[in-house]
């Protein structure tokens, strides 16, 4: 019988591991759905950007208060978590405050630390609930965030407040059980937050006491567990793909357009007509029309968005009421690779269900609007490029559908047929010397 709340505690966990697991597994398959890209290049660098711009957090920094306040949620799930650590090592052996008896001081300083970060965690959870409920930010009231996205952000909020709030109650309540001399307890002292609270639990009877502890305990745990199976399904997953997508991030020049591999080949075909692959091979694909024709890292890229809105308040189209918003584009990349890997685990493999992502999910006015500033980019905290999606679906409908504004059909038939934009020939590009001669 005293064996049962192991017994209970280890199943629970062992679920949670499989099952955070399994999700973790579908996505990165769902993310190697993409087309290969290779980013083994210039390492240190990457290392660099790794390092700074996940765990640095360096682009937050443009805007110092509010860099902090990410920075105090951050290092709190970050550091809180070692103390979730022995939390989970008490539920398996039994024990309470395993590493006291080993770490005596220490361990003093760091429950105090991590009391101090919990109120700070908490304290910035209601900042930012306010942010989003009360003062409405811009970025925050957009019709990209209706419905699930915004729901999911106050889940989040509210969630973490109700760990940091049950972690401060169970050490206060632990402080009685101390003074009281439960055998179980150590003595560790007041710590600094907790301390506070505990005159308030002192009027309790050990039993209530015990039950107050143990129930903040479960809770706290259990919260954890279902928090980080919660991450796959929403848009925290960022607090993991944040570090790959930081060093996967391109190194190329801000701004500089990747070529086609599909044109360079076929114009290499052109010249080398023995080259070109002959038989069953696949035709050539120009652009992007499905998550299929992206590469793996936009698709990291959209299982990364933040849903921070900076890229759409930064583009210049969105700004000026354009129907392009790069956050949604993100968003509709990850809806529709999720539906995607629904339909593989549905089916075995892809069934056609008659969708793609342009057109049913991102539409061509959205894609025409983008004036390729790069202002995205250059804004996104987590090395997201919404303009990459942007350019392959747009050469998409060009390319593929030949949709493109009349004005801009003229400029490419002109260009094939006078090599400029312009509709004079070009034996007559240098009449205009001549002229001035005479
Ligand atoms: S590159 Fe396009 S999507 Fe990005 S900010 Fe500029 S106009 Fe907006
Ligand atoms: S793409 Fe980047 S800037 Fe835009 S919403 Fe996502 S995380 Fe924020």
């Amino acid at each position: 019988m005293l064996l049962l709340p192991q017994v209970i505690f280890v199943s629970i966990l062992g679920a949670a591991i499989w099952l955070f697991a399994s999700k973790i597994t579908q996505i990165r398959s769902n993310i190697f759905l993409g087309r290969n890209e290779d980013f083994s290049d210039n390492k240190p660098q990457r290392w660099r950007n790794l390092f700074l711009l996940a765990l640095g957090q360096k682009k937050m920094f443009k805007n110092i208060p509010v860099a902090l306040m990410h920075f105090i949620i951050y290092a709190g799930f970050i550091i809180i978590n070692i103390e979730v650590l022995e939390i989970v090592l008490d539920g398996m052996f039994g024990t309470h405050r395993l590493f006291y008896p080993y770490t005596g001081s220490l361990y003093i300083f760091l429950i105090n630390f991590f009391e101090i970060l919990a109120v700070g965690v908490l304290l910035v959870c209601v900042i930012f609930l306010a942010r989003r409920n009360i003062i409405k930010l811009k970025r925050f009231a957009s019709k990209d965030l209706n419905g699930w996205p915004r729901s999911d952000a106050n889940y989040i909020l509210i969630v973490e407040i109700i760990l940091m709030s049950l972690f401060i109650t169970m050490n206060a309540a632990d402080r009685n059980l101390q003074l009281l001399g439960n055998e179980h307890y150590h003595d560790t002292g007041n710590f600094v937050i907790s301390g506070l609270l505990a005159p308030l639990f002192s009027g309790n009877s050990e039993t209530s006491l015990l039950l107050i502890e143990r129930t903040c305990w479960w809770l706290h745990i259990i919260g954890i567990l279902a928090f980080l199976n919660y991450l796959p399904y929403s848009k925290h997953l960022h607090i993991m793909l944040a570090f790959p997508n930081a060093y996967f991030a391109r190194l190329d020049v801000q701004g500089k357009m990747t070529n086609m591999e599909t044109v360079q080949n076929e114009v290499k075909y052109m010249m080398q007509p023995e080259l070109a692959p002959t038989g069953d091979a696949q035709p050539m694909k120009f652009g992007a029309k499905d998550v299929f024709d992206l590469s793996w890292k936009n698709l990291l890229d959209a299982y990364s968005c933040t849903e921070c809105g900076r890229c759409s308040t930064a583009c210049p189209a969105n700004e000026t009421g354009k129907l392009l918003s790069p956050r949604k584009i993100m968003m509709d990349t990850r809806d529709r690779l999720q539906e995607v890997g629904k339909n593989i685990a549905a089916n075995g493999s892809f069934k056609d269900d008659g969708k793609t992502l342009l057109n049913n999910y991102i539409t061509m006015e959205e894609l025409r609007a983008c004036t390729t500033c790069n202002a995205c980019v250059e804004e996104c905290p987590v090395s997201i490029s919404p303009l990459d999606i942007i350019l392959q679906m747009r050469r998409s409908l060009v390319m593929e559908d030949s949709n493109a504004p009349q004005e801009w059909n003229g400029m490419f038939s002109n260009i094939e047929n006078n090599y400029a934009p312009w509709k004079f020939s070009p034996d007559d590009r240098d009449k205009w010397a001549l002229e001035m001669e005479g």
